[in-house]
This record gives C-alpha cells, structure tokens and sequence, in this order.
C-alpha cells in the first residue's frame, strides 16, 4: 500500500502513518522523491482496505500495490480486457468501427453523417463538441449544443457515441450525453483530466500523446484505471516523425507493442494519423491486419465545407467501399 501525505503534512503526522503500518507489522518505507511524502508499506492482506487509512490526518491519498505491476499489465490480469459502450463490445476478438464527423456542425450535418456510416455497418458515431484546435481563432466545436446533437443522433440511430473531453470541469457534462469518453493527444498527460474522467466511471478512448513513449501512454491509462475505471481503450493516432509527408507518422508497431504489455484493447486513428484522405483506406487495413480491435474514421458528407479536418474526412460512399475491405482483411486475418 502507497499513502501519499498532503504537501502540507506535518512530521508528527507522517510518524503517525508510519508507526501504525509498523505496529501491523508491515515493513515501512518513507520517500520525499517526488516532492511529497510517500510512505510505502508491504505486508500481508490487511493493509488492503483503503478506507482507514485514507481518513487519518495529513493523508492525500491511498493507492493499493498492485502485484506484477501496473493494474492495465498482463501480468496484473492475463486475459484481454473487453470494453462494453453500450452494446458494442471492443475487444472480444470482433472489430469495432467507430466513425462520423472531427466536428459536430449542424443538426443536418450530424444527422445525414450519422445515417451514412450506419447504413455503412459502423458500429459506434464520433463527433466532437469541443475541438482542440492549434490556433485560438479556428472553429472551437458547438460545445453543449453540439452536446444535445450528439444525444439526439444516438437516439435517433441506435449507435452508441465517442466524444472528445477537453477540460475537467466538462467531464460530467459530456458524460451526461454520450456513452464513451475520449481523451485526445494533446491531453493524454493531463492527469487532472484522466482522474476525472476515471472518477466518471464511463468507457473511454485513451489516445497516444504526439510524442509519447508507449510507456508513458501505458501509465497514462494507469491514471484512468487507478480511479476504479477499468474500461480504457488505448487508441494510436500517430507520433511525430522527422517526416512530413503525412501529418504524423502513424506507429503500427505500438498495436502489437501495447497489446503485449497491457490486457487493454487497442484501436488505431488513420485519420488523425495521416491528415489525408488518400491514406486513410491503406492504414485502416494495415491497422486491421495488425490486430487492432478497431478503428476511428472521419466520414464527412462535404469534405470541402468541413470546418475541421475536411482533408482527411472519407465520403460516405468511400467509407461504405472501405467497411466492405475492412471486412474482407479480417476474415482472411481469422482463416
Ligand atoms: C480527433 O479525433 O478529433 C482528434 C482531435 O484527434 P487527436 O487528439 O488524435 O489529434
Ligand atoms: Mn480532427
């Protein structure tokens, strides 16, 4: 068991902390390494309620250790993880499509995206109401409206929705309208977000950080596990290469690599990995091939009139051609 102390503990407290492990027989050790009080204890099975503990004064937190390791590792738990959205289920061996809009627009934009990639076979919609834009001044989403869209359409088509969180403090309000969270690159090391939205208890999509490690993108679903929440999706998107022929150079190897490492199902962002629509169908099927459990595809009904990412965004008839190979590499994967 970790007791990490408040920064503002006192000595008195920390000894108290540590003469109540000691006097349970655990064997205690106390760090300030990472600029706190830490005080670790090992010993048996009766450390292992959290409550107590966290109640005694000048504690912060309490995390129970884990054996083998971080709770997404195989060694923590050997088989793979499924993740329920809904009825949709990602990781069971099938192969889950996610796709819709970058950004919600209109009602008639959603609505007619939505129908297109159902009638297509996808199985879940994405569309987001907060964009995290580079530029302050570009389209930020519809934000709450979009929101109420999104519930709309999920209602409307029967598909669960994905949409991205970009601020703590919207967790519970994205939450509130669609069935799967999703933490973008560009926070995958905020962890005031990924606590809140482990503390939310809804599925969510981990995307990799731009110029992230698997390792740090691994401990970073830790951070969303470590609150209860053990429905995380590890999603690849791509990370920055010297290269500058596609917008990111998209890591196949992490697919293989992550689910090795982790019992945590793994999908891949073509999309958002090559900011171009030409590349999309090539890396969709490699990422199928590979052994993803899925995928997020962009579909825009005009691609030109997008206000966030029309370049990459596949038309309906094009996503529609795309679902039918996806299907056809993956039975060939299976046989
Ligand atoms: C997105 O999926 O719309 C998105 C913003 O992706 P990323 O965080 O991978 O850039
Ligand atoms: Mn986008």
């Amino acid at each position: 068991m970790i007791i990490v102390m408040h920064p503002d503990a006192s000595s008195e407290e920390i000894a108290k902390v540590v003469a109540r492990l000691q006097a349970l027989g655990a064997d205690v050790q106390v760090s300030t390494d990472s600029g706190r009080t830490v005080v670790k204890g090992t010993t048996e099975s009766r450390l292992n309620e959290e409550g107590p503990w966290a109640m005694l004064p000048g504690v912060d937190r309490v995390v129970p250790e884990v054996v083998g390791g971080r709770r997404v590792g195989r060694q923590h738990k050997p088989e793979d993880s499924v993740v329920e959205v809904g009825a949709v289920k990602i990781g069971d061996g099938s192969f889950t499509v996610v796709a819709g809009p970058c950004a919600v627009e209109s009602r008639d934009q959603l609505m007619s995206i939505a129908s297109a990639v159902k009638d297509a076979g996808a199985h879940m919609l994405r569309g987001d109401a907060f964009k995290p834009r580079t530029s302050p001044y570009s389209f930020q989403g519809m934000g709450k409206a979009g929101l109420e869209l999104l519930s709309e359409a999920q209602q409307a088509f029967g598909l669960p929705v994905v949409a991205e969180v970009l601020d703590p403090r919207d967790v519970d309000l994205v939450a509130s309208h669609v069935d799967m969270l999703r933490v973008g690159t560009r926070n995958m090391s905020n962890h005031a977000l990924l606590r809140e939205v482990g503390r939310s208890g809804r599925p969510v999509q981990l995307k990799r950080g731009r110029a992230s490690t698997i390792e740090e993108w691994i401990d970073a679903a830790e951070y969303v596990v470590n609150e209860g929440n053990r429905h995380v999706v590890m999603v690849e998107r791509g990370v920055r290469g010297f290269d500058d022929s596609a917008r990111n150079t998209l890591d196949i190897t992490a697919v293989p690599v992550v689910k090795t490492l982790t019992h945590l199902p793994v999908m891949v962002d073509p999309s958002h990995a090559s900011g171009r629509k030409d590349l999309v169908a090539p890396l969709a099927l490699a990422a199928v091939a590979v052994g993803a459990d899925g995928i997020l595809i962009d579909v825009h009904d005009h691609p030109e009139r997008a206000l966030v990412d029309g370049p990459q965004a596949l038309r309906p008839s094009e996503f529609e051609i795309l679902m039918s190979q996806m299907i056809a590499v993956k039975a060939a994967i299976r046989s």
